[in-house]
């Protein structure tokens, strides 16, 4: 009894004098582990590919802050616009008021986006888009009184947030979330038909299941957050038939691969196919502040067009459309017209390919693989993730594996020895491991 006193009194001792000149002190970080966390680096500014940390210390930025900032951190082009809206306005609610950025920036993506895929429903976050989304389909099957058209079709690998609603159209076990999965609604999570045999046992699983479901949800080309895999276009035009054939939505969650990242604008450009409805954040607003969107086509907006007000769609977050946040969009927008950003993607492609193929030979790697400007070599398993965190920071790089993954997303404005840097980093921690 005292002797385990003491040991909780010292234990407790040595927890706060750890703490106490600790500036975690007040602080979550998200996916961490707080009693075993590092402290985190610090950062204090930012430009095109370089994180500078408070003490003086450089950093070559390998994912640009979750793939957002794809010209770059702090470019002027974007700076001077928001600074522009800041004098004029920073905010102003978006209900029963719009203002010009929102305009701007539905005009514009309206234009940008294939199809008719015009109508754009703004949030803050990506989870919520895709919640959006989700809410859209839904309620365009209940607005025509099909009460049973409410569960959501998605895929193995997926990754769509990590709201409550978005956590069950994750990857079920692979995703950061089978911890909750008794708690969150069961929706229909099935395999991606990448064979003839998997088509058919897909169209077979629609076939007894499309009356109860309103919509498929898929990230396009490339799963991200949930192992960084990779599908053809061809997949694409299949859900595409299948979703026509059977009365289904078809969402494509673009926060990821929209926006240049897989190479064209929109990855759904690449399947040549117009879905239902499309997500788009991260990359949106260049980097540099929280936006989202969830835009429909016509048909889908019509499907809320009545003389009762239920039918209406019933979400409105607080800071939607903010205007500071739009006038970082457009700007970002504009951006894509002001250089070849296909090019240099193009560029990034076969520098990553060229690169990161020499990890192919280390023994603890399964799989190199690079799409657009994205980079993946994926180990078998990363045995101590915090050890090889420290070391790529000493290899003045700003890489963040997950699972067993090391990934690459960079600005597409990197300088080729920037990207250089990076992909000899990572050949020099795995050598080691
Ligand atoms: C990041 C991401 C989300 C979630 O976006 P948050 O802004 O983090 O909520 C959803 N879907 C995909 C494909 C993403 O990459």
């Amino acid at each position: 009894m005292k002797i385990s006193l003491i040991l909780t009194f010292n234990l407790s001792l040595l927890y706060a004098k750890k703490m106490s000149g600790s500036m975690l002190k007040n602080i979550w970080l998200p996916y961490t582990q707080m009693q075993t966390c590092n402290n985190p680096v610090i950062a204090e500014n930012t430009k095109g590919s370089v994180i500078t940390l408070q003490d003086g210390t450089e950093l070559i930025d390998g994912i640009a802050s979750w793939w957002t900032a794809c010209h770059g951190y702090n470019h002027p082009y974007i700076a001077n616009h928001v600074q522009q809206q800041l004098r004029k306005m920073p905010h102003i609610m978006f209900g029963g008021m719009v203002h010009k950025p929102a305009i701007n920036l539905s005009a514009k993506l309206a234009e940008l986006l294939p199809g008719d895929l015009n109508k754009v429903f703004f949030t803050e976050s990506g989870s919520v888009a895709v919640e959006v989304a989700m809410k859209m389909a839904i309620q365009f099957w209940l607005n025509q009184n099909k009460m049973a058209k409410t569960k959501i079709l998605s895929f193995y690998g997926g990754y769509h947030g990590d709201t409550m609603a978005t956590m069950a159209v994750c990857d079920p076990e692979e995703g950061m979330h089978h911890l909750f999965k008794d708690v969150l609604p069961h929706q229909h999570i099935i395999a991606l038909p990448t064979t003839k045999e998997l088509q058919q046992q897909f169209s077979h699983f629609l076939e007894n299941h499309h009356q109860e479901t309103a919509a498929m949800l898929i990230e396009p080309l490339v799963q991200g957050a949930g192992g960084m895999l990779f599908h053809d276009p061809e997949i694409l035009l299949f859900l595409r038939q299948q979703a026509d054939h059977y009365n289904v939505l078809l969402i494509f969650d673009e926060i990821f691969t929209g926006l240049g990242r897989t190479g064209s604008l929109f990855s759904c450009n690449q399947a040549d196919i117009v879905p239902d409805i499309i997500t788009l954040s991260k990359a949106l607003s260049g980097g540099t502040m929280a936006l989202a969107a969830t835009i429909a086509r016509e048909r889908i907006f019509s499907g809320f067009l009545s003389d009762k007000e239920s039918h209406a769609l019933m979400h409105g977050p607080t800071f939607m459309a903010n205007p500071l946040a739009c006038s970082c969009a457009n700007a970002s927008l504009d951006l894509f017209n002001q250089y070849d950003w296909k090019n240099n993607v193009k560029k990034i492609e076969a520098q990553l390919s060229e690169e990161l193929s020499i990890c192919r030979q280390l023994e603890v790697v399964k799989d190199v693989r690079v799409k657009g400007a994205i980079g993946v070599v994926e180990l078998y398993k990363i045995e101590n993730m915090n050890l090889l965190k420290k070391q790529l920071l000493q290899h003045k790089v700003w890489i963040r594996p997950f699972r067993n993954i090391l990934y690459l997303t960079p600005s597409f404005t990197i300088t080729t020895a920037e990207l250089s840097q990076l992909t000899r980093a990572i050949y020099e921690v795995l050598i080691q491991l």
